[in-house]
């Protein structure tokens, strides 16, 4: 459910600072530390979950992806457009191992993102 080890439970238990913007029921959304965009967001589930390669609760994903869009939108990102992307394992670029969806936007994205 939460692991005392893990960053991300611990700013769900509000233990570490963040600057939380929006929550749901499943999920909570908050400013990432170190922005890669004018606007940079990690959207989360409040349940401990490795990373989308063991999500196994799709009312769980679906409510993180909503509030994703949510504060997407929020943002005054949803016009110009923006990306949501969330990285899996070594390989993936994954550091913080709690599925995380970053939400970026406000410069132009390039593909491919490298
Ligand atoms: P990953 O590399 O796993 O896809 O993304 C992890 C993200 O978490 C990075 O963008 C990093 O800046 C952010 N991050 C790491 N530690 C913290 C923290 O303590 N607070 C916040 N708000 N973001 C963090």
């Amino acid at each position: 459910m939460s692991d005392a080890n893990c960053i991300f439970c611990r700013i769900v238990a509000g233990e570490i600072p963040a600057t939380v913007v929006a929550r749901n029921e499943h999920a909570l959304a908050f400013r990432d530390l170190h922005p890669q965009a004018p606007s940079h967001l990690l959207v989360i589930p409040v349940r401990h979950v490795d990373s989308l390669a063991s999500a196994d609760n799709t009312a769980e994903l679906g409510a993180v992806l909503s509030l994703a869009a949510e504060v997407a939108r929020a943002e005054g990102l949803a016009e110009a457009g923006y990306r949501v992307v969330t990285n899996i394992g070594g390989d993936g670029g994954q550091t913080v191992q709690h599925l995380h969806f970053h939400v970026l936007g406000g410069r132009q994205m390039h593909w491919p993102p490298g």
